[in-house]
């Protein structure tokens, strides 16, 4: 199916694969990047049958075959036949992107795409992240969330609404988004400074029973793995750099250390369904699509709170303040 693009978001992921730090993973330049795309469908072919034209959709961005071991277990992010909308094949950074009929998901009634259009990435992945741990935020664990930006903000709403009574914590070194954390319910919000000395006071010298980190560089790996309480686990989100750690001390104190790819179709699907009952605010600004290299260059310097989305000039899309 054709789907017009309404907004596209502006992640990290982009960032990585201009560097080229995407290569050893199969993604190669030149590409029309864009993988957080919501819009309405424009065209569909004669086998289309859950969408039709003008249906308000998100793009999940794996394609997955359907056929797999993997996509037969839900796990389409790990199909052997693995494209991924905006990364491998041509994105959402244009007026329109050519995606197949298993790629969308519809929106539920009230909702407009350009204002979730990061959830496709961003939404699904903090949400398969929180999901696979949440049983782990019992009362009286502590939950840190380091890095509060487009993913994390959203990742530490979903430890308030699919944990079950942790204090969470969120940690950023920009000060608006320790804000934004305390605003969107955060228990207690750190400076990325000295965090593991302050996560140890806050929890009297216990650490954090669940740590997950949305940045992924040497730095947080070596903060959220030291900042673990025994038995705790060190879920992974962001990447980019190298997590060291002895195996003495991970089998000492029995901890776990778990990775996250996006998510699958359903986990889209679970997030537009908290979102649309209200449970979740998506901060972004948007931004005219042909300011995209501006706008990369905000998020490369740290300037975006949240997630910044790109229209298209032909967007009839509603436009935020
Ligand atoms: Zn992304
Ligand atoms: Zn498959």
């Amino acid at each position: 199916m054709l789907i017009k693009v309404e907004g596209a978001g502006v992640c990290a992921t982009d960032l990585h694969t201009i560097d080229g730090e995407m290569e050893p993973a199969g993604v190669t330049l030149p590409r029309v990047l864009g993988h957080e795309n919501g819009g309405r469908v424009a065209a569909v072919g004669d086998l289309v049958s859950t969408v039709a034209v003008d249906d308000p959709v998100l793009v999940f961005p794996p394609f997955s075959c359907g056929l797999c071991v993997a996509c037969r277990r839900g796990r389409e992010m790990l199909c052997e036949h693995h494209e991924f909308t905006g990364l491998t094949v041509d994105g959402g950074f244009a007026e329109y992107v050519v995606v197949a009929e298993r790629s969308v998901v519809k929106l539920p009634h009230g909702v407009e795409p350009v204002d979730v259009a990061p959830h496709a990435d961003a939404g699904v992945t903090a949400y398969h992240a929180v999901k696979k741990v949440a049983h782990l935020a019992v009362p009286g664990t502590t939950a840190v969330v380091l890095g509060v930006g487009g993913v994390g903000h959203v990742g530490l709403q979903l430890l308030r609404e699919l944990g079950s009574g942790a204090v969470v914590v969120g940690v950023d070194p920009n000060p608006q988004r320790r804000a934004l954390a305390a605003g969107l319910g955060a228990d207690a919000v750190l400076d990325s400074g000295e965090v593991v000395d302050a996560v140890r006071d806050l929890t009297d010298g216990r650490g954090a029973d669940l740590v997950i980190d949305f940045v992924g560089t040497d730095r947080t790996h070596a903060d959220g793995t030291g900042m673990l309480a025994r038995g705790g686990t060190y879920s992974i989100v962001g990447f980019g750099g190298m997590v060291t750690v002895p195996s003495a001390a991970m089998v000492g104190n029995e901890h776990s250390v778990v990775a996250n790819l996006v998510g699958n179709w359903i986990d889209l699907w679970e997030v537009m369904q908290l979102h649309a009952r209200g449970k979740l605010t998506l901060k972004t600004e948007t931004h005219p699509l042909e300011d995209v290299n501006d706008v990369l260059a905000k998020l490369r310097e740290g300037e975006v709170t949240g997630r910044a989305v790109l229209v298209p000039d032909s967007s009839n899309g509603r436009e935020r303040a």
